[in-house]
């Protein structure tokens, strides 16, 4: 007599064995309705599940996030189904949930065409409209195997042999479709209303290009249709603002294939980029850290003390000179400890902070290369704080406040907080961990912080607090961290003279407030849609002459604008001022002044801003005093 523990703390008990469908319906016609799995004492099950012991039960629905995984992975089965029944040829591989919707990789004798594409959509819509029951079947591995060979599924027949003999293999059924799949999946095909297949791609079989060619889909799906639009729309805003569209349009950057993954920065876009670091500067400054640069390579007895050399070679770019192997650094820290360990240092010395505009380059596979979002060779804004453990609270707290402030600034109010915690591989003894993991989790409760815990996600050498930001179109990105470190100060011989006269090692917080600077300028970019504030903005002022009469004048102002720390071009070019006016609005330059005869004789400059609104003509002073009133925090002026 299975007695259920419901959500809300309330008990149903039931005669004999009962599905999770029935506890539903027993709730109400609505839930029953509803219904799309069942969270059984955590785990996610079917709501043909039938429930024969004493357990906890939430009822999932569309409304919880779980709900929606299975309905996207409930999606990829329905567009497997589409394809056989369109391409009986084709072979079914893998499907799984991926951010936003889902993908399945299909054996194919030809590519898929747009036009395959939407016949395979419309098939989805009509099986999804047959409401077929779907049914899990569980068959011992061997006999699945063979079931899929008959078949001709011999992709799904490699993966059933790859799991370990003897086990069961659960397989879902939908009509003629069966598909290997561990579960849960909707009762029926009729619940999945809102999907939409998104574009084609090649991916080799298990990732591994020595392998054949299969025929990626990938589709989006939601609970409901609102939910839907509001993604699409988001991706077209995102495909408006894309940074390496904009690069091109505004003269920013360049990427080609000699380098790839690397940034050649063109005068404008170095420009912004200095706009960031100047301003990170100073706030170093303000905050009690201490710049250095550090050699970008680095002989590999470094790179063996770290773990480097044998577990991250790979990844490294190497090179040799006189019979001595060198790595280009990937990250900044070991230099760091370096400048740390020259002359003796105290406990009066701690906190002992160092910041870095560091250089340092990975060896990404170029399928993983994004534009400025991820690349090879990229800046951190890094910085690593030599403290004693009863310091990282304090550390923790200001870094924070630092890092908020820095966003604000850079107009991303939204910040989202998540501690990762120990994982099961890992140095150094528990109760050094408690400490660590309960000074970062404080440090955010004091600042009255919500905050998110994945638990076992902390790196093998300490916990982190990860930071992410929100962009103007609601994309969260995950750029700062601050890490405790047990492992790599002791491994490189870092200590300091204590209270007590003994030798310590110092505790090593890895900190990075923007992450990469590449990554955080492509940020930027798509955020503003390439339209910078004043204080970032490449070209701030551009003078415009109507005719050839006002050159001089036109000069001069420039002139006077740039004595006063703007950076102000001109455009004497004999072109019709309205062509003039609408290139540099393409530009995206806040502010174009225009001056002819009238506003050379009054001393005058007539000053449109950038979207169009007109300001009319102003005394040059007074243009220059309203850009000063316009400066902000990240502002030189
Ligand atoms: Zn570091």
């Amino acid at each position: 007599m299975p007695k259920i523990r419901l959500p809300d703390g309330s008990h149903k008990s039931f005669p004999g064995p009962v599905t999770v469908a029935e506890v539903a319906r027993s709730i109400g016609a609505g839930l029953a309705r509803a219904a799309l799995a069942g969270k059984l004492d955590g785990r996610l099950v079917d709501t043909s599940f039938v429930i024969d012991h004493d357990a906890e039960l939430a009822i999932v629905t569309e409304r919880d996030p779980e709900g929606l995984e299975v309905l996207r992975h409930s999606t990829a089965h329905l567009l497997a189904h589409a394809v056989k029944e369109l391409f009986p040829e084709a072979q079914v591989t893998i499907g799984p949930v991926i951010e936003n919707g889902f993908y399945y990789d299909f054996a194919y004798k030809r590519p898929f065409t747009p036009e395959d594409l939407a016949a395979i959509e419309k098939r989805m819509n009509e099986i999804a409209r047959r409401d077929i029951p779907v049914a899990r079947k569980v068959m011992p591995r061997d006999a699945a195997v063979k079931f899929f060979r008959d078949q001709g599924e011999l992709y799904k027949a490699e993966i059933i042999a790859s799991i370990p003999p003897g086990e069961d293999i659960s397989l879902y059924e939908q009509g003629n479709f069966i598909d290997l799949c561990r579960g849960p999946h909707v009762p029926s095909t009729g619940k999945l209303k809102v999907f939409k297949l998104m574009r084609l791609a090649g991916a080799y079989w298990r990732g591994d290009s020595k392998n054949e060619m299969l025929q990626r889909v990938y589709g989006t799906a939601w609970a409901k249709k609102e939910d839907q639009d509001a993604y699409l729309k988001m991706l077209e805003e995102a495909e408006k603002r894309d940074h390496r569209r904009l690069g091109k349009q505004l003269d920013l950057f360049h990427l080609q294939d000699e380098a790839p993954g690397l940034v050649f920065w063109h005068a404008k876009g170095w420009t912004l980029w200095q706009q960031v670091e100047q301003y990170m500067r100073r706030v170093y400054r303000d905050n009690g850290y201490l710049e250095v640069r550090c050699p970008m390579i680095l002989d590999r007895s470094i790179w063996e003390r770290t773990g480097h050399w044998e577990n991250y070679r790979e990844n490294m770019f190497t090179t040799a000179s006189e019979n001595r192997d060198y790595a280009v650094k990937p990250m900044n820290c070991p230099g760091h400890i370096q400048v740390f360990n020259q002359g003796v240092k105290s406990y009066r010395d701690l906190p002992y902070r160092l910041g870095e505009f560091g250089t340092c380059h990975r060896n990404e596979p170029s399928g993983a290369l994004h534009g400025l979002m991820r690349a090879r060779g990229f800046v951190q804004d890094d910085g690593h704080i030599f403290c004693t453990e009863s310091q990282i609270l304090g550390e923790c707290q200001a870094f924070t406040a630092l890092l908020q402030k820095v966003y604000r600034d850079f107009g991303f109010p939204d910040i989202i907080y998540r501690v990762s915690t120990r994982p099961d591989k890992r140095i150094g003894a528990d109760e050094l961990w408690d400490k660590a993991e309960a000074a970062l989790i404080e440090s955010l409760r004091r600042a009255g912080i919500d905050f998110q815990v994945s638990p076992g996600e902390g790196a093998f050498y300490g916990p982190k607090i990860e930071y992410s930001l929100k962009d103007a179109i609601g994309r969260v990105w995950q750029c700062g961290t601050i890490q405790v470190d047990f492992f790599m100060p002791e491994r490189l011989g870092a200590e300091y003279v204590g209270e007590d006269n003994a030798r310590h090692v110092p505790v090593m917080l890895h900190r990075a407030i923007v992450g990469s600077m590449e990554r955080f300028l492509g940020i930027l970019i798509e955020h503003h849609a390439g339209a910078f504030p004043l204080s970032l903005a490449p070209e701030q002022v551009v003078v415009m002459s109507i005719s050839e009469h006002q050159a001089d004048y036109a000069a001069a102002v420039a002139e006077r604008l740039r004595a006063d720390g703007w950076r102000a071009v001109t455009d004497l070019r004999n072109e019709k001022i309205s062509y003039k006016i609408r290139e540099h609005s393409l530009q995206k330059l806040p502010y174009q002044l225009v001056v002819g005869d009238k506003e050379k004789q009054a001393g005058n400059v007539a000053v449109r801003m950038r979207g169009g609104e007109d300001l009319g003509a102003m005394a040059l002073e007074a243009f220059i005093a309203r850009l000063r009133s316009e400066a902000d925090a990240l502002g030189t002026a």
